[in-house]
């Protein structure tokens, strides 16, 4: 699982550095990104999923990464590449 953070949405509030301090990374602004490539250790999961609950800005989701099982039909639903209008 991985924690993706939107940064356009995310206004700063650090109230996720200060719930899992692990999986975030706040810029001079106050601004959170993922640290690193974002992977979960499962002990920070229930830490992560807090902190999707107590961004007031949505900003915060997780994320089926690599490798790990999340539920049915994973890797089936890959768009090729297509032109666009
Ligand atoms: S809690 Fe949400 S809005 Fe606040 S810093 Fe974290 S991601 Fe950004």
């Amino acid at each position: 699982m991985k924690i993706v953070i939107d940064t356009e949405k995310c206004e700063g509030h650090n109230r996720c550095y200060g719930i899992v301090p692990e999986l975030i990374e706040v810029d001079d602004f106050g601004y959170a990104s993922a640290a690193g490539d974002g992977t979960i250790p499962p002990e920070l999961l229930d830490k992560a999923h807090l902190a999707v609950d107590n961004c007031p800005e949505y900003a915060i989701t997780v994320e089926a990464g690599d490798g790990e099982a999340a539920g049915a039909g994973d890797g089936e639903a890959a768009a090729p590449a297509g032109d666009e209008g």
